[in-house]
């Protein structure tokens, strides 16, 4: 293919295609990348230059692109089955994804509910947890907490809970009315943890009787700018959590399927389990768009009636996809036959390992890790530094998209030890030439 070819479709797409989470404008003089295709943690765009997909393609891929195992799955699916809809009938690839993901958690959350996309998934979450209340009885339950500059999705319902001005700001007058607190990112000092969990506790007081529940990102806010917590605020909430009667959703649509280190974040916590978790992004390997609620038998039974009103009402069309359950089953099995955890042990020491360097670097702060992330803020960033960042690390053969002055790697679990060096090599070169445009 030629640069023709290339420059053909990037001005194509910027007549036709309104790209998402873009200015245009800004878009217009930095084009989109056109990809012609991907291979293991490989993309490749249509002059054949490769480039390491480092975030992942927005968190979703976990095994490469392309995965033959994966692919195999949904092409076997795809000549059995491709769709139908699962209301009033059902079908093997939905109930099996939901009989492992029960499994997962011990029979805690055995009831799976399917949808689409994260932020349908926290929509979902939400209703699910107020109108169980109110089957209950208890009406006034209708208000939810969440944490400062956490990020749930861009919906109307999922932007309420979410406190990340870039995405909120301009939405703000349409959005429910959300109960922010203290967030305990570690960035914020020893003390942050305790100041976090004081400030729950007195939303939690100040409204008591209302609030239907608690959104967190266990362990690591991704959005925010990959904001770092200790398992301990897990045990804290949970407590906080049963002593107030709130539901605890855990959004684990970023930080679920192995990310953090174990399948899921809020194992971490030892604490039990939460009432919700929401998964999306990786657990159909970055394939098919595909994402689950999972809830505990309480839940299910506060909606167990003759009553189709007292019923739990939401539907998408492409709800429990059979392509996209194939394609999960097809994940949880390497997760379940190919020890992917105990090797993400050894993959994560050697991104650690090649990134220490960064520790003694003046220039940057924070540096810091949980599992299959790890991040670093640039103290002085200048301006534009994410777009500067990202456009130079592309020289590099490397395709990374800094949030704001927080430079993060959530690469796909291929990481071996040449892998970890050239991405740190990839990445301090990008930040010498970055920095040094900036002074
Ligand atoms: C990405 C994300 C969402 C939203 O998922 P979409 O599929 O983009 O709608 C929700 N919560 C968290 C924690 C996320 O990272």
């Amino acid at each position: 293919m030629s640069a023709n070819a290339q420059q053909d479709l990037q001005r194509r797409s910027l007549a036709a295609v309104w790209h998402p989470c873009t200015q245009m404008a800004r878009a217009a003089v930095a084009p989109p990348l056109p990809i012609a295709r991907g291979e293991g943690a490989w993309l490749f765009d249509m002059e054949g230059r490769r480039y390491f997909d480092a975030n992942s393609s927005w968190w979703v891929n976990l095994f490469g692109h392309a995965d033959a195992g994966i692919n195999n799955a949904i092409k076997r699916q795809l000549d059995i089955l491709p769709h139908v809809m699962l209301a009033g009938c059902t079908h093997a690839p939905a109930v099996e994804l939901a009989e492992k993901l029960s499994r997962l958690t011990g029979g805690t959350l055995g009831h799976t509910f399917f949808a689409s996309d994260g932020a349908s998934a926290v929509e979902i979450a939400l209703k699910m947890s107020f109108h169980s209340w109110r089957n209950l009885g208890l009406t006034n339950k209708r208000e939810f907490v969440c944490l400062k500059h956490g990020y749930h999705g861009e919906t109307i319902g999922a932007l309420a809970v979410t406190d990340v001005a870039v995405f909120r700001d301009a939405y703000d007058p349409l959005l429910m009315r959300a109960h922010v607190v203290e967030s305990p990112d570690s960035r914020l000092g020893p003390e942050q943890e305790a100041r976090a969990v004081a400030d729950l506790r007195r939303a939690l007081t100040e409204r008591r009787g209302h609030v239907a529940a608690l959104i967190i990102e266990p362990l690591v806010q991704c959005a925010a700018g990959m904001a770092m917590h200790e398992p301990s605020y897990l045990r804290a909430v949970r407590q906080l959590c049963d002593e107030f009667d709130v539901h605890l959703i855990a959004d684990e649509i970023a930080v679920g399927c192995g990310r953090s280190g174990t399948f899921f974040a809020f194992e971490q916590g030892e604490c039990g389990w939460p009432d919700f978790i929401t998964l999306s992004k990786g657990i159909s390997g970055g394939t098919l768009p595909l994402s689950l609620v999972l809830t505990t038998e309480a839940v299910y039974q506060s909606f167990w009636s003759d009553d189709v009103a007292l019923g739990f009402l939401h539907s998408h069309s492409y709800t429990g996809n059979a392509l996209a359950c194939a394609a999960a089953n097809a994940v949880l099995d390497r997760f379940a036959h190919d020890q992917v955890l105990e090797q993400n042990i050894e993959q994560a020491r050697l991104l650690a390992q090649a990134f220490a360097p960064l520790a003694r670097d003046a220039r940057v702060e924070h540096l810091r890790q949980r599992g299959m992330m790890l991040a670093f803020d640039v103290k002085l960033p200048g301006d534009r530094f994410a777009e500067r960042f990202h456009l130079a690390a592309r020289e590099r053969e490397l395709l990374i998209r800094p949030i704001g002055r927080t430079v993060y790697l959530m690469p796909p679990y291929l990481v071996d030890a040449a892998t970890a060096h050239f991405l740190f090599d990839a990445v301090a070169a990008t930040l010498n030439e970055v920095l040094s445009d900036a002074s």
